[in-house]
């Protein structure tokens, strides 16, 4: 793995305002291009700055054989050295961490289910990453949370109780209005995504999603009664 130092201009704002302010750091460059998956050392073509506080920086990277850009992003490990009097930190490589609100959802499925909202943010990367075979399996797998966290909460079932039933029939122990047809429609889709040949060609990614969007806001609806009905029978 090679290593380079840089100089990272410290900025307000994400406006450099003194060139000569700036932090030596020493890096070890990614040795594999994201992109086409080649061994190598890549290009380093500039850094972001580093803003006053701040712990992380990001640089940018050429690939030596498809020659497209790159992002590493990297946090100070809290190690340094001094040579000559200047003074250089070392930082090490992280994952790229995507930001995200929960405007999507409102407080109560937040609460009821996180990993569902985690989820449904993976898959909206996964989407946005155009890795659409993906979709289908994943919505499956975030409404099985959703419903699992739901009927542990709120109706008190057990794991071992859960575990002995089917994606349909939890779907139905929500005694929803569409209870007959939307716990089928979605394991329907679920299991496509899941397997090399399609039982149902004609429901798409689209129809997942709408149906995935109708059930999370029926279990929104059931948890928003049940604290109305809550709230009702201790104050009656
Ligand atoms: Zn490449």
């Amino acid at each position: 793995m090679s290593e380079l130092t840089i100089k990272l201009p410290s900025t307000v704002n994400h406006s450099v305002t003194d060139i000569y302010n700036y932090t030596n750091v020493k890096i070890s460059l990614p040795d594999r291009c994201p992109l086409c998956d080649e061994m190598q050392t890549p290009i380093f073509i500039t850094s972001s700055g580093l803003e006053d506080g701040d712990y992380k920086f990001s640089i940018i990277l050429e690939c030596n054989k498809c020659r497209q850009h790159f992002l590493q992003h990297y946090k100070f490990n809290g190690a340094s050295f001094s040579r000559m009097g200047i003074k250089t930190r070392y930082a090490d490589q992280i994952n790229f961490e995507y930001q995200f609100n929960n405007s999507g959802f409102n407080d109560e499925i937040a609460s009821c289910s996180q990993k569902f909202v985690n989820i449904k943010h993976q898959l909206d990367i996964a989407e946005k990453m155009n890795l659409d075979e993906l979709l289908k399996f994943g919505y499956r797998k975030a409404i099985e949370q959703l419903v699992w966290d739901y009927l542990k909460t709120y109706q008190e079932k057990s794991e071992k109780n859960l575990q002995s039933k089917s994606l349909p029939e939890r779907i139905k122990l929500l005694n929803i209005p569409e209870n007959n047809w939307i716990s089928d429609l979605i394991a329907w889709v679920g299991n496509d995504g899941a397997h090399p040949y399609q039982r149902n060609q004609e429901l798409t990614i689209i129809d997942m999603k709408n149906l995935s969007n109708l059930l999370v806001s029926q279990i929104q609806n059931l948890i928003q009664q049940h604290k109305y009905m809550e709230y009702h029978s201790k104050n009656k």
